[in-house]
């Protein structure tokens, strides 16, 4: 089931990128597995997937410290969801070791600093972080503020600034955005927040010199029309693993 699952999910985003002529290997399928059991993330490495992404630390570490006795090497964890400042911890090392690849939920300033002081404290490598953009203006998405950046220049212009202080903290590397589109029945109706915030990316990326080249967006509903409007990474559970 979770195999036919992945192979399905796979011809779809091969799919979406013939669609837009992106080649293949520019678009990482992250498995979300949270509350999922050892045994059906197993199950989907054997069916090909090597990155996986969880939302809670405390229930993510023991799972990943568990997977690695059996599969040592090639697996990427994913942070993807909101981490609380007392967990920063947990997630820059756990058992004494870095674990995650790659930090896609970091919403606010005070948690990058956290993150930042812990890495270099250790004196770990740079730390992988994406920066979660709120495009659509929900206000129960977390997330910077960016909803009417295109319009206003002083919003564009808060943003930007933000991002700049961000992308100068030691020990930790911004490489790129992550947001979470509206809840909808519409597949379409996300499209205007994923293009958003590719073209915020382009802004951002045109405005600071710097490279931002990871999009984290698109989830089970909505992922062939987020690698349409750019997604690097899509983050896919229940298409995989079936409902929670
Ligand atoms: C669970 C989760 C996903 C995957 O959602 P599905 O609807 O199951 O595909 C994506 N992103 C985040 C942050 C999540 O917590």
């Amino acid at each position: 089931m979770i195999a036919e699952n992945i192979a399905r999910i796979q011809t779809n985003i091969a799919q979406a990128c013939d669609k837009v002529s992106r080649p293949r290997d520019s678009v990482t399928l992250v498995a979300a597995c949270k509350t999922q059991p050892v045994s059906a993330i197993i199950e989907a490495v054997t069916a090909g997937v090597r990155h996986f992404g969880e939302n809670r630390v405390e229930e993510a570490n023991p799972k990943i410290v568990e997977i690695s006795a059996t599969i040592p090497d090639g697996l990427t964890w994913h942070m993807i969801g909101h981490i609380q400042s007392r967990k920063a911890k947990e997630v820059v090392a756990y058992q004494g070791q870095r674990r995650f690849g790659l930090i896609h939920g970091v919403d606010d300033i005070d948690l990058a600093a956290r993150l930042s002081r812990l890495v270099t404290e250790r004196g770990d490598s740079v730390l992988p972080i994406l920066i979660q953009v709120n495009v659509s203006g929900e206000t129960t998405k977390s997330g910077l503020e960016a909803a009417g950046w295109a319009e206003h220049a002083t919003i564009a212009q808060h943003i930007t600034g933000q991002i700049k202080a961000l992308a100068a903290l030691p020990g930790v590397s911004v490489r790129g955005l992550m947001t979470m589109a509206p809840i909808s029945s519409e597949m379409e109706d996300s499209r205007t927040v994923f293009r958003s915030l590719r073209l915020l990316r382009d802004h951002l990326q045109d405005a600071l010199g710097i490279a931002l080249p990871e999009l984290s967006m698109g989830m089970t509903d909505d992922y062939p029309i987020a690698i349409e409007e750019g997604a690097t990474l899509v983050r896919v559970g229940r298409a995989i693993f079936g409902e929670r």
